[in-house]
């Protein structure tokens, strides 16, 4: 009998084949007593160089493969491993006469149950992290089976959640698509599955458990939902599905290069959002026109101390030519309550996304912004460079903002350095404020972008890292839409251009939606692009026009997506 089990939808395509569940090896054979404290220490000491030494030697055999948050994680991670206080508690059980295995595993458990305690749903997720490091180390001192082996044939990989250190274990060439019991959009294993070009579905809930070892399963990670021994017919329609998705992904890649144009000769620009220099390259590999969001948080998150101009230039210039010539929008730093930076210390705040984020911490540390857009400035010399603020919420900060960067630009001018001529400077559209407000921005800036996952979760109000609730953020939300067609209103006839740098520009769907509403730039992540123009050639723009002005009509997002659906041409 099939069955069919709904989660979340994390990257698309259909996907048919066994199921294999990712069991998790856990270390056994305990010792509780130690021998002597010396003894033990030295035996923990090498099980941890040898765990670091694993970690490291994973961690740049799949630095291609790896995300820079991934990479944050791998690093975080080897760091614990020589964690003082971690340490002292270890001591502390050693002393005591527990065995190595012991001291080390209270200690890691202590330490992970800290962090799920704290309301903050990152630092719950790094609680795994933790455990999972430390049952590496355990590994080595207590023996126990490595990661699961792979069966030699595609399967589609189920499991309870994946991390980072389990999802580099696993072969690219037989991964079908990937199932998770938790998570969200944002996991691991979404994350990989969208690089891979595999279909996920992600939180379909403790059912998931009921599915068998080796069961026939069906994906559609469009849908987001799985089906269990699907019936024959069923099996036939998905087998036919799944040809013409990779027939059209194969022809989409094959002009991926070549502009997007609508049926009616209207281009729209589709570019890539990326946060790092790897993920240029694969942008500019990819046929992205330019890069419409460039996060610079990597280049400020786990380190010590603040990263100098010099180190700064050097970067943003690598990238910009990494992009050959092509347009570069890149954002100021955006962290704050729910990322701190430890160099920037801040009170904790009970609501981090309504607290002091984006460019409201950047004006607590004009240096730090004002060392950016130095940085930016020397570096974009005889490059299209676009600066883009995050966050704003009121008039008053972006003219702030321009007045602030007017001075920086003066000041560089004055000490001789040579400037880009091809400058812009925009801002991100992800609070309602702002979005109801639009015309009164537009002086200030010669683009907006809208971020709509922010814009999303603040219309919605409903955390965008929050699971329980993310079937509420959906940006097709006829009220995010109209926000949108406000800011594209307001820009119309002026000049300057509207672009979506948030999630929702690369969800097939909503592209016909975006550009009818006045949309002209649609970023994206890089493996996208080619889906994404691809879609943009399909519609035309009268086609997208009255599909969007029926989507502001409706009363919720089903509702569009529906329209959407009976309008495909
Ligand atoms: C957004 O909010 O839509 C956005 C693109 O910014 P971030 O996801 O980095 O907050
Ligand atoms: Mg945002």
């Amino acid at each position: 009998m099939s069955r069919r089990l709904q989660g979340l939808p994390a990257s698309p395509g259909i996907a048919l084949g066994p199921a294999w569940w990712f069991r998790r090896a856990l270390p056994v054979a305990m010792r509780m007593q130690g021998e002597d404290a010396a003894v033990e220490r030295m035996r923990l000491q090498e099980a941890q160089e040898r765990a670091a030494a694993e970690l490291a030697a994973l961690r740049e055999a799949q630095r291609e493969r790896l995300s820079p948050e991934e990479l944050a994680i791998f690093e975080a991670q080897e760091l614990m491993l020589q964690d003082p206080e971690l340490m002292a508690a270890v001591e502390a059980e050693l002393a005591a006469g527990a065995s190595a295995e012991v001291a080390w595993q209270k200690a890691v458990e202590a330490f992970a149950a800290q962090l799920s305690a704290l309301p903050d749903p990152y630092f719950q997720a790094r609680a795994a992290d933790v455990r999972d490091v430390g049952n590496r180390v355990l590994r080595h001192l207590a023996g126990g089976p490595e990661a699961p082996r792979m069966p030699d044939h595609p399967v589609v990989v189920v499991a309870d959640d994946l991390l980072p250190s389990e999802t580099v274990t696993l072969d690219p060439q037989r991964v079908l698509a990937f199932v998770t019991e938790g998570g969200g959009p944002t996991a691991h294993a979404a994350i990989l599955a969208r690089r891979l070009g595999v279909p996920a579905v992600v939180a379909v809930g403790a059912a998931l458990r009921t599915v068998p070892d080796g069961a026939p399963l069906l994906v559609d990670g469009e849908g987001g939902w799985i089906e269990v021994e699907p019936e024959p017919e069923t099996v036939r329609q998905a087998q036919a599905r799944r040809m013409l998705w990779l027939q059209e992904r194969a022809q989409a890649e094959a002009v991926a290069h070549e502009p997007a144009q609508t049926r009616d000769g209207v281009r729209i620009e589709v570019a890539a959002n990326v946060g790092s220099l790897e993920d240029a390259r694969q942008a500019f590999q990819k046929g992205a026109d330019s890069i419409g969001l460039l996060r610079t948080e990597f280049l400020y998150l786990d380190r010590a101390a603040a990263p100098t101009e010099e180190e700064e230039i050097n970067v943003y210039r690598a990238l910009l030519e990494a992009m050959g010539g092509k347009p570069v929008v890149v954002r100021t730093l955006d962290v704050g309550g729910d990322k701190p930076l430890p160099y920037l210390p801040m009170p904790p705040e009970a609501n981090p996304f309504l607290g002091v984020r984006g460019v409201r911490l950047s004006r607590q540390h004009p240096d730090l912004l004002r060392q950016q857009l130095r940085a930016l400035l020397r570096a974009g010399a005889g490059f299209p460079l676009r600066i883009m603020f995050p966050m704003v919420s009121t008039v008053e900060e972006i003219r702030w903002l321009r007045a602030f960067f007017e001075e920086v630009r003066s000041n560089l001018a004055a000490e001789g350095h040579p400037l880009p001529s091809d400058l812009q400077v925009g801002m991100m559209v992800e609070v309602p404020a702002a979005a109801l407000l639009a015309e009164h921005f537009l002086p200030w800036v010669d683009f907006f972008s809208l971020g709509t996952n922010d814009l999303t979760q603040y219309t919605l109000a409903a955390d965008r890292t929050n699971p329980a609730v993310a079937g509420l953020a959906d940006g097709l939300h006829p009220a995010v839409l109209r926000l949108i067609r406000h800011v594209t209103a307001a820009a119309e006839g002026t000049g300057k251009w509207v672009g979506v740098c948030g999630e929702l520009a690369g969800d097939l769907v909503a592209v016909p939606v975006l550009i009818g509403l006045g949309v002209q730039e649609l970023s994206v992540n890089p493996v996208r692009v080619p889906e994404v123009k691809a879609a943009v050639r399909r519609w035309s723009m009268a086609e997208a026009r009255a599909l969007a002005e029926e989507a502001l009509r409706q009363a919720d997002p089903e509702a569009v997506r529906r329209r959407v659906m009976e309008a495909h041409p």
